[in-house]
């Protein structure tokens, strides 16, 4: 997607969909005004919603939706698409369908993240029709997580594990679990019905990548498909926009929704010792959109084929990630043996019981 003036070189030409206005953006091959390229992005968000039915029927109960929000352009665009999806359905006085409760998880004490109170304040003047809560990543485990076999005991206990964490890429993974399985749990206590996840298609293509490098393969589906976990109806309704085309539609509506978001660009580190998988992978996707977005929805697709019933069945819990751990053997490096000949941890404690082959090398792998 490029700005016509770079292509045409200012000339205008008509939009290839009304005929009527003048081309704004290039998307996917196709010139596209502003009103039907936002029209574009909100039908590709909604028709992901109606194939999921996260709108409960004229006779049912009110269904509730928790939609994480991260400050970042693809979670923030979604609010607004959900808040004029529900303005539109109240104007024309139908049934709304559902509820909408927005959580932001406070992760400043274990990344360097900008304050974002004041960002949540704004968030909630501009769409002040749902509810909004902030908890802190510290409080997963007041919602009953546990972390078997890791460092569980005194106080900071979750900076404690960050920092025995053997790898930067290891802190990033641990932190990205602990905030899934806190948004799980948030959604379960608060009797929410369905997740929706922000994540645009290079969001879920850099994830594939990322957690296949980090022996995550076998939970993909879990963690890049709609699907229930857990009870709860996970959904990523972002998952056709490309991150470059929710950027320029952020940027585009009126008023702009830039105001309200807060970074979130891809950043590699300087020093190669804290590079993580994640952040190669930002960076690789990030350049690969630009000029090649097929390769992006390529790895999502194929990813997308993935069936996460098929392994279901025989799976047991891992004790860290809560993913499944398949009792299947594909080579032995799932088996229960894997955690058996990992040492106690320094608390003393006995290793925990099931753990998947990601966190055995990730987590929890020895220091080098
Ligand atoms: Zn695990």
């Amino acid at each position: 997607m490029s700005l016509i003036n770079n292509v045409t070189g200012g000339k205008p030409t008509p939009c290839a969909r009304c005929q009527h206005f003048d081309t704004v953006l290039i998307v996917r091959a196709e010139h596209l005004c502003r009103d039907c390229f936002t029209k574009y992005v909100g039908t590709k968000v909604l028709k992901r919603l109606e194939a999921n039915k996260i709108r409960g029927g004229f006779k049912e109960a009110q269904k509730t939706v928790l939609l994480p929000v991260s400050f970042g352009a693809s979670s923030v665009t979604l609010l607004h698409i959900l808040d004029q999806q529900l303005q539109d359905r109240a104007q024309q006085g139908r049934h709304c369908g559902y509820n909408l409760h927005v959580l932001f998880i406070d992760q400043s004490t274990v990344l360097d993240e900008v304050d974002v109170r004041d960002a949540m304040e704004l968030l909630s003047q501009r769409y002040p029709a749902h509810k909004y809560t902030t908890i802190s990543l510290e409080d997963c485990f007041d919602y009953g997580i546990e972390f078997e076999g890791l460092s569980n005991s005194g106080e900071d206990r979750l900076q404690h594990i960050i920092s025995s964490m053997p790898s930067a890429t290891s802190k990033v993974d641990f932190i990205d679990i602990a905030r899934r399985r806190l948004i799980i749990a948030f959604a379960k206590k608060s009797g929410n019905d369905s997740i929706l996840f922000g994540d645009s298609t290079t969001r879920i293509a850099e994830k594939t990548l990322s957690e296949t490098a980090k022996g995550r393969g076998v939970a993909l589906p879990w963690l890049t498909a709609d699907g229930f976990i857990e009870g709860i109806h996970c959904i990523f309704p972002m998952r056709d926009l490309l991150r470059k085309e929710i950027t320029a539609y952020a940027s585009m509506i009126s008023p702009p929704l830039t105001p309200l978001i807060s970074g979130e660009s891809p950043k590699v580190s300087a020093s190669s010792k804290d590079t993580t998988i994640d952040g190669l992978m930002s960076q690789y996707f990030e350049s690969v959109e630009q000029n090649y977005p097929s390769i992006v929805a390529n790895v999502v697709r194929t990813s997308g084929r993935l069936n996460p019933l098929a392994m279901l069945e025989g799976c047991r819990s891992c004790s860290i990630c809560g993913d499944g751990v398949s009792t299947i053997s594909w080579g032995g490096e799932q088996q229960d043996s894997v955690i058996s000949s990992q040492p106690a941890n320094r608390d003393g404690q006995k290793p925990a019981l099931a753990l998947c082959y990601g966190c055995a090398r990730t987590a929890l792998r020895p220091q080098d």
